[in-house]
């Protein structure tokens, strides 16, 4: 007979996946797959840190380890330690008890348990998201019945901070709007405020009574200093009031997979984060019950350890060394080559993306006649590329911006 789902429509792929899709199936070997959030080594392979190796040969040596459930909020160490690792181990709010931390499902289950919560438990529901951002931000909001609306980031004719349009944008959210921000290596621009913006920006969210929720991401990988990257957070927890803090070890540990991360909420007083993870829990429970174990035990072991810990920083500085020297050689190949424009925006930008400039043409152009895959709003993750393939690349751009 008939489907039952026969009037169920076909969704579109989401884009990166489309285009994820379209460089898989593409056979040159000259192809660059530039439009993939994750680190590669300088052979295009993906990395597993040496330190992620060695927790993971404890772990499976460490016969008292079983597989029974976590509870609701994980595993308590791993929270302990995670929240100490983005507020810092001197942290007041830690020491005051007025933090909450739940292990989630990576950023993205943090994000969507902190959306959930504040739909339910926060009178406003209005959450105010960077244009442009990461392309999943907009899903987390709007699928628990928030109101997605935008504040001004990027300014076009710099390729840098739009900090007048961010500022006038928040001005006149409504007073308790949600905003949400990325701690730092903002995807996809590259582009983060500095300590100095940071602190005008923090003026006005406070003096408005705006809700600051942090998206963590890459602490870490943006500097190769743990504590330098997690500046802005400080910042705002310094003031003594309320945040909430979605933490990712996707990148920073190289867990993609394991679905590791963290939901930190800070509160004015230790009674109110007691409610608050109630809370949390009842979010969580009806949603997957509770968080697997592997990844946050990987996490828990070199976070604990300080040797390993000290393992992990390294290779965090060398992941953030090859993304740096990756920028110098793409805008001084560039440079070298007369491609017409200027590209030192390549250099100010941070992390593991730059918003290039290149417009879709210019990427359809590249995509066809030299096998660039990359998404179409000029976003390059730096990863992607090699000394090796950088001339490509830049053979690529030249033909693009010089085309007829
Ligand atoms: N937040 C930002 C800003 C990201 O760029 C990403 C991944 O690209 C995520 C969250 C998702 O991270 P996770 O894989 O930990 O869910």
């Amino acid at each position: 007979g008939e489907s039952a789902f026969s009037d169920v429509p076909l969704a579109p792929e989401p884009l990166v996946y489309a285009v994820m899709a379209a460089c898989r199936q593409d056979p040159s070997p000259l192809k660059l797959n530039l439009g993939i959030g994750v680190y590669r080594t300088e052979e295009g392979k993906p990395f597993v840190l040496n330190v992620v190796r060695r927790a993971e040969e404890l772990l499976v040596n460490d016969l008292s380890r079983d597989k029974e459930y976590l509870p609701i909020t994980g595993i308590p160490e791993f929270n302990e330690l995670s929240s100490k690792l983005i507020l810092g181990v001197e942290s007041p709010a830690i020491k005051e008890n007025r933090v909450t931390t739940v292990q989630c499902v990576a950023g993205c289950g943090s994000l969507r348990v902190g959306a959930e919560f504040l739909a339910k438990h926060y009178h406003q529901k209005s959450v105010y998201i960077p244009e442009p951002t990461y392309s999943n931000h907009p899903n987390f909001f709007s699928s628990v019945g928030l109101v997605v609306k935008t504040y001004r980031y990027y300014d076009l004719a710099t390729h840098g901070l739009d900090l007048q349009g961010l500022l006038e944008d928040l001005s006149s959210a409504p007073a308790g709007s949600i905003v949400l921000l990325q701690a730092c290596g903002h995807n996809p621009t590259g582009v983060d405020p500095t300590i100095q913006e940071w602190e005008q920006i923090r003026q006005l969210i406070r003096s408005n009574g705006l809700l600051p929720f942090f998206d963590s991401a890459y602490q870490g990988l943006v500097s190769g200093n743990l504590d330098a990257d997690a500046q802005s957070v400080r910042l705002f927890v310094a003031d003594g009031g309320e945040s909430l803090i979605a933490q990712s070890y996707s990148k920073n540990i190289g867990l993609y997979g394991e679905r590791v991360g963290a939901l930190i909420i800070v509160c004015k007083t230790a009674e109110v984060a007691i409610n608050v993870e109630s809370q949390l829990k009842l979010v969580i429970r009806p949603m997957y019950s509770n968080p697997p174990i592997h990844g946050a035990s990987i996490v828990t072991a070199i976070l604990k350890d300080r040797e390993m810990y000290n393992e992990w920083t390294s290779e965090l500085k060398k992941m953030k060394e090859r993304l740096v020297n990756i920028r110098q050689k793409l805008v001084n190949s560039l440079h070298d080559k007369g491609t017409p424009g200027d590209w030192s925006h390549i250099m100010r930008q941070v992390g593991m993306y730059s918003l290039s400039g290149l417009n879709q043409d210019q990427i359809a152009f590249m995509t066809k006649e030299y096998h660039i895959y990359m998404s179409s709003d000029g976003r390059i993750s730096m990863a992607g590329l090699s000394s090796k393939t950088v001339p490509h690349l830049v053979e690529a751009i030249h033909a693009a911006v010089t085309r007829a």
